[in-house]
């Protein structure tokens, strides 16, 4: 059929027209696109500017392994994200193994990680290693029946034959007799999946564990031999500082020498001596001691414990750093409970002549009252262990940033001991956008059944979608923010940074 002339030119004037209208409403809707990503850009930029890592700026070598890690990673989600199932978002043991057997743990365990802030040095050891020495020691014995006031089933301690308490078995013998014996033991020594996670229940199962290797670390000739080994399997996991919260006034002992003979000077030549033999093969590697006593304790034991660790801390300035209160915050007293002690430290200061910073653990909590953390701030902690509730409190995220105080976070620690389960949730996300300085601990890693630092950025990496610039700067802080002195943090940075470089060489010809 022909179609009039005037019909065809009209219908292509108004086809003319409508292309022309829709190019004009295009532009301005591509227009209108560009000013709202340009907005959105611009946002995005004033956060991350905010962000506790803005200062770090990537070499293109480490700009090259970011993108080759990056996508290992990007790869991973994908395929979580496609199974329905994200590890960091679950409990730890259900994805430990998983976890060890992937290329993303291989290369992160080789990562230099620096120091750890956070460890409670018992729990630095590899628990495997205690089930079998325990049970090849003479004269280690292990409290083998129902739990009563003054022990608890699987408590270790060394006695001499005959004057061991009841209840308490030879481990050696033990283990000669039942062949389940060791993995009994370690079942009670350490957390696995059949572990609740309740808050409540967990931390009276954790403080037992506590109780269970006390005595078995603490006896004086094995205590060297413990730290070398756990110390060696710290070095294994790109560690080169470590900082531990000890209680010092807890003393060796041996057979011949009841807990009380040893003072706490023995324990600090002891620690001295492990790390002269460290340094002989690696210069940078530095041990310092934060004196620890438990919140359990009325204020008046907790000021002598306090008079101690001043005495410490004056005949061993470089080995005894600092002071905290250990133990479950919402059962033990509160940080404002011991407002006096705290405010009359200076007159142990006038007395000894030195001062003794603090650390203190504070706001590892989910309870609304748990407001530790205004004491923690208020008194000039220098670092913060945990800091979890930090979130809830706005002026004093402000404080924190004003005073440079870093947050020691314990991400799998939180997790584990029932405070959080999806650690995408983690408050320390929010911490880091909003440029708190944050460093990344393991808390206690024996007890929950690993070693190193290792599982604790395996699962922050993938959680947080960290970039090259966080992962960099949460290693750096773990220097930064130590108690070395200026020199020391300076050798300490230097060799991270040959270390790191290595690293970033091995990441480029292991990933595509
Ligand atoms: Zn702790």
């Amino acid at each position: 059929m022909r179609i009039p002339l005037t019909i065809i030119s009209c219908s292509l004037f108004f086809h003319a027209l409508s292309a022309n209208g829709q190019m004009k409403k295009n532009q301005s809707l591509d227009k209108k696109k560009a000013t709202y990503l340009n907005a959105r850009k611009a946002l995005e930029q004033q956060d991350s500017l905010m962000a506790f890592d803005a200062s770090i700026v990537l070499t293109q070598e480490e700009q090259n392994a970011e993108e080759k890690l990056g996508r290992l990673r990007n790869k991973m989600l994908k395929d979580y994200r496609e199974n329905h199932y994200f590890p960091p978002a679950s409990y730890f043991y259900r994805w430990e193994k998983h976890m060890e057997e992937s290329q993303l743990f291989d290369l992160l365990k080789k990562m230099p990680k620096g120091g750890i802030h956070h460890l409670h040095p018992v729990t630095m050891q590899d628990y495997d290693w205690i089930v079998e020495r325990a049970a090849r020691e003479e004269n280690c014995y292990v409290y083998w029946e129902v739990d009563n006031n003054s022990f608890v089933k699987g408590q270790l301690g060394f006695f001499k034959h005959g004057q061991q308490p009841t209840g308490f078995y030879p481990t050696k013998e033990l283990a000669t007799k039942n062949p389940q014996f060791k993995t009994e033991l370690l079942d009670l020594l350490t957390f696995d999946n059949s572990i609740s996670n309740d808050s409540t229940d967990i931390w009276m199962e954790f403080e037992k564990t506590f109780q269970r290797t006390g005595k078995f670390y603490k006896y004086q000739p094995i205590f060297k031999e413990y730290f070398r080994v756990a110390i060696k399997n710290m070095i294994k996991d790109g560690l080169q500082h470590l900082e531990l919260r000890e209680g010092l006034s807890f003393t060796l002992y041996d057979l011949e020498h009841p807990e009380g003979y040893y003072t706490p000077d023995t324990t600090i030549q002891y620690w001295k001596d492990l790390e002269n033999e460290f340094k002989q093969e690696i210069p940078e590697f530095s041990i310092k001691i934060i004196h620890t006593f438990l919140r359990f304790f009325e204020k008046e034991k907790v000021w002598q414990d306090m008079e101690l660790a001043f005495q410490l801390r004056k005949k061993y300035p470089e080995m005894i750093k600092g002071y905290d209160l250990v133990a479950e915050e919402d059962a033990g007293n509160t940080s404002i409970y011991f407002l006096d002690n705290w405010l009359k430290m200076d007159s142990l200061q006038m007395v000894y002549g030195v001062d003794l910073p603090l650390y203190l653990h504070d706001g590892e909590s989910n309870w609304i009252s748990n407001d530790n953390l205004y004491d923690a701030v208020l008194l000039n902690s220098k670092r913060i262990g945990h800091g979890f509730n930090l979130f809830r409190y706005p002026a004093l995220i402000q404080k924190v940033k004003e005073n440079n105080i870093c947050v020691e976070v314990n991400p799998l620690s939180n997790q584990i001991l029932g405070y959080i389960s999806d650690l995408r949730m983690h408050p320390a996300t929010y911490f880091m956008n909003q440029g708190v300085q944050i460093s990344i601990s393991p808390d206690d890693p024996g007890v929950f059944s690993y070693t190193g630092v290792t599982p604790d950025y395996w699962a922050i990496y993938l959680a947080w979608e960290l970039d090259f610039q966080a992962l960099k700067k949460l290693v750096w802080n773990s220097i930064i923010y130590s108690s070395l002195n200026e020199k020391e943090k300076e050798m300490s940075l230097k060799a991270l940074e040959k270390k790191w470089a290595e690293w970033i060489d091995y990441v480029n010809s292991e990933l595509n």
